[in-house]
């Protein structure tokens, strides 16, 4: 059974949505995983931000603009009174949801029930239209199979004890509708799993059905080999591995969410990258194996702080890093790249939340140097401990810009670069032009 999910300008508008047929194969079993209609939930996120803000009077504003919209889409996508009843019902009801928090405390529960109900009304819209056509299929609720834990891990044996029956009662069906994006946390409240979450989605269900392939259907032709809203001319990677995907993923290439890959790579499931406007297109495929020796592309991840601790003490030392590691440990909090010295570590953390609790522990091991708006530049490729040359080549296309860390030998996969964010056009464009 494939999983094929439909991102946000997949289900754009409401030719969009009756033109996903074309792509779907109704007689084939599969699970249809959609996004929500592209710019809402940037609309649901300022929603919430009025609503967290105290401005109920914004909010309810914004609500309305975006039911006007929805509105004009249903008028489109049913041409059935009948349907567009049922349709203007779907409406209601998540508007409805949308205007009584007005009337609650307002927390960041209250947040993630608004982030949900994009997701919510695509998949329900989609659900009645299918009807209206004729084509039967069964609307799986996310929330019922997709939780996860006080960490945030989703639990991929979870929704396999959940899924599975909810397929098994409908052996006749051949399509299932579910919601990307959205699920439960450890204490059963709505959450998400954070944006562009629903590319996780469709991996997760991959993994918790065993699926032969997952698809993520998107507005462009498979992963590019570098960031084509900011280099012309990028080509599409025709085959990428599992671990070179997750690189490109983590470290900035939007096409993916930065976990997508991983369940699917546990399970060993194929994941292929298509372009919903070029249904022919090849596009890009992920699987275990990946063309040898060679650079594939360039990501570059913003909103990095640099962290450097210098210690006198740390000459000879041992236990110093792991002093320094627990610190993160405790805050929670993620390190991307690390550079070490004989005398000063530095590292990466794009998540601030905890930043000054972790200065001020840090302070203790020695002097602590933090530099603010820098981006990760990550390329990459097959590059065995065997292969020579591509350090060289990647520096001598960067050597007009400063670089703050570099890291290369992590893996046989990635050379990072730290740089300045406002060099990050230059550098991407600069290792374009001569790496390809
Ligand atoms: P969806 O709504 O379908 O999930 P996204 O907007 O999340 O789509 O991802 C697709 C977009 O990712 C493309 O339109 C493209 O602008 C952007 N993108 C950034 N880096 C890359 C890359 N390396 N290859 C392909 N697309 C990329
Ligand atoms: N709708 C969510 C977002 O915009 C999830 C997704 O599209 O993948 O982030
Ligand atoms: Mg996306």
């Amino acid at each position: 059974m494939k999983v094929l999910k439909f991102g946000g300008t997949s289900v754009g508008s409401p030719a969009r949505m009756k033109n996903l047929l074309d792509i779907i194969n109704p007689a084939e079993r599969q699970i249809v995983v959609l996004s929500a209609v592209s710019g809402t939930t940037n609309n649901l996120v300022e929603i919430g931000q009025a609503y967290l803000a105290g401005d109920k009077k914004k909010a309810i504003s914004l609500i309305g603009t975006l039911k006007d919209k929805y509105e004009l889409f249903i008028k489109e996508l049913f041409t059935d009174e009948q349907f567009l009843k049922q349709g203007k019902e779907v409406i209601d009801y998540h508007f409805n949801v949308l205007a009584n928090l007005a009337n609650d405390l307002f927390t960041t529960i209250e947040d993630k029930v608004i982030l949900a109900q994009g997701e919510l009304l695509s998949t329900t819209l989609y659900h009645v239209y299918l009807r209206q056509i004729g084509v039967p299929s069964v609307l799986l609720p996310a929330l019922d199979f997709m939780k996860i834990d006080e960490d945030n891990e989703p639990i991929v044996d979870y929704i396999t004890e959940k899924i599975t029956p909810l397929l098994d009662k409908h052996p006749d069906v051949n399509l299932f509708i579910t919601q990307g994006f959205i699920c439960r946390n450890a204490f059963g409240e709505i959450d998400n799993l954070r944006r562009g979450g629903s590319d996780y989605t469709a991996s997760l269900i991959g993994a918790g059905i065993r699926s032969e392939e997952v698809q993520i259907w998107t507005d462009i032709d498979g992963m590019h080999n570098n960031d084509p809203r900011i280099v012309k001319g990028t080509q599409p990677i025709a085959q990428l591995s599992f671990d070179e995907a997750a690189e490109l993923a983590y470290f900035g290439a939007k096409i993916l969410h930065p976990q997508s890959v991983f369940p699917a790579q546990k399970y060993k499931i194929p994941v292929r990258l298509l372009n919903t406007m070029d249904p022919q297109a090849k596009g890009t495929l992920i699987t275990n194996t990946s063309e040898k020796d060679k650079i594939k592309s360039i990501a570059a991840k913003d909103g990095i702080t640099a962290i450097k601790i210098q210690s006198s003490r740390m000459l000879l030392a041992h236990g110093f890093l792991r002093k320094v590691f627990e610190v993160f440990e405790r805050y929670k909090t993620s390190i991307d790249m690390i550079t070490t010295s004989e005398v000063a570590v530095s590292l990466t953390i794009d998540d601030t939340t905890y930043l000054g609790e972790i200065t001020t522990e840090l302070n203790a091991f020695g002097s602590v140097e933090l530099d603010v708006n820098h981006t990760i530049i990550c390329v990459v490729g097959d590059f065995g401990a065997e292969k020579h040359g591509y350090a060289a080549r990647v520096l001598e296309a960067v050597k007009h810009i400063p670089l703050r860390m570099i890291s290369y030998g992590g893996s046989d996969h990635n050379l990072s670069l730290l740089v300045k964010t406002e060099d990050k056009v230059e550098i991407l464009r600069s290792l374009h032009n001569r790496l390809f």
